[in-house]
């Protein structure tokens, strides 16, 4: 099934916003084994809706639209559908009952334009709103599916997850699923993990592998298209295990996994606690590592230590090491990191220290940075030299204390 994903809004034709609806919608249909042909943005204009509706009905199976039912005058995707096809609009029971209950525990009136927000086209399946009142509906014309969703990406989650997944579940059965697995490296360029796995990707049919670049990091999605999940599970264990042939030493996690996860994954798997100590990264660390659910139960906290005196102070580096080898130097990550381990408690603790840029600094580049990971019975210290400017440097820096304790 091919599909077309619509994303109405003037907003977003303005750059006020950003459509992570077509990106939500993508990956979801995806998973149902639908192939997204095409993304199209459109304003808030009847007849331009219309026309979007049309095109994208000749070459789809599936056009979907997503915004516009809300109650305001520039809401006006259901009435393009409908005119588009000569429909009549009629109320859902169940919505409106909805709509009318909102405004009645609000003492408000309720008057016809929030009453639109439960009208589909006759004869459609309606997706009820357990997050809004606006409700979604499927209707068939002619070959094509139309769906109406929500704008609003909480009202659209929501309702795609409990209204509009089943629904495709039921459309797709007997027919193709498509599953993916995204392998994620680090550690390797985009170009050099090509070049390894070249005779995959030209031997390539059914899965399919493709690459792509993202920030600092190189990923792999392998696909298969079964009516079988156990065989796509197979399938997909034969490709990995070809690819880590070729790079599996650069492989960090899968999916949803990032560097950061993966490491707190790592340290919990040991039962360890971590405590770190920032001077570069200024705090991006310990926001990183925190940025991941469930954090608290490795990570106990860290200090900011920009200044030598903070150095100092908080982590009992020795002046003698900041006057010999100076703050970007190895024995300072070292007496950081044995420092913030012992301040917190923790089993292990991690440094970061060195030149974010643009100048230098105690005669080091930019980019010269030292890693210092403590254990209980050794410290490692790892250096250095990054590329990019001054955001890049940070943000390589706290990936690559990351990839030091997944060592
Ligand atoms: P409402 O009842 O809020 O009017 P609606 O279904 O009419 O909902 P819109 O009015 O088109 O939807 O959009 C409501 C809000 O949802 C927008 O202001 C915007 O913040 C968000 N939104 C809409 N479309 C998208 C999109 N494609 N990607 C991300 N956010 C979106
Ligand atoms: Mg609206």
């Amino acid at each position: 099934m091919n599909a077309e994903i619509i994303a109405v809004g003037t907003e977003l034709l303005l750059g006020q916003i950003a459509n992570t609806n077509g990106q939500y919608l993508s990956k979801q249909l995806m998973g149902h084994g639908v192939n997204i042909y095409k993304h199209t943005v459109v304003g808030d204009n009847l007849p331009r809706i219309r026309q979007a509706i049309r095109m994208a009905a000749n070459d789809n199976d599936i056009v979907i639209l997503t915004g516009g039912l809300g109650p305001t005058e520039d809401d006006v995707t259901r009435n393009a559908l409908a005119e588009e096809y000569g429909l009549n609009l009629v109320y859902d029971q169940q919505a409106l009952d909805k709509v009318e209950a909102f405004f009645q525990s609000r003492n408000q009136p309720v008057n016809d334009a929030n009453r639109r927000q439960a009208l589909h086209t006759e004869g459609a399946h309606v997706f009820q709103n357990s997050a809004g009142l606006a409700c979604g509906m499927a209707y068939k014309h002619t070959d094509t599916w139309f769906f109406l969703l929500p704008g609003p990406p909480h009202e659209l989650k929501t309702m795609v997850e409990e209204e509009v997944s089943p629904f495709l579940d039921a459309m797709n059965e007997s027919r193709d699923l498509l599953l993916s697995r995204v392998l994620k490296f680090y550690g390797i360029g985009e170009s050099a993990l090509e070049a390894r796995v070249h005779d995959l990707i030209t031997q390539q049919t059914n899965p399919t592998i493709a690459p792509l670049a993202g920030q600092d990091e190189v990923t792999l999605r392998l696909t298969v298209k079964t009516t079988d999940p156990t065989e796509a599970k197979k399938k997909l264990d034969e490709l990995e295990g070809a690819v880590c042939e070729r790079c599996g030493s650069f492989l960090y996690g899968y999916n949803e996994d990032t560097l950061f996860s993966r490491a707190l994954d790592h340290l919990r798997s040991k039962g360890w606690t971590l405590a770190v100590a920032e001077s570069l990264s200024g705090g991006l660390f310990g926001a990183s590592l925190t940025d991941v659910p469930g954090a608290s139960d490795v990570y106990a906290g860290g200090a900011v230590t920009y200044s030598n005196e903070a150095k100092e102070k908080q982590l009992h580096v020795t002046k003698a090491t900041l006057e010999q080898h100076g703050a970007v130097s190895e024995a300072c990550a070292e007496e950081m990191a044995a420092g913030v381990r012992s301040e917190y408690g923790t089993d292990i603790g991690v440094s970061l220290t060195g030149v974010a840029g643009p100048g230098t600094q105690e005669g080091h580049p930019p980019g010269t940075v030292y890693i210092g990971v403590a254990y209980p019975d050794k410290t490692h210290v790892y250096k250095r030299r990054l590329r990019g400017d001054r955001a890049s440097i940070r943000r390589r820096a706290v990936k690559e204390a990351c990839a030091a304790m997944l060592d």
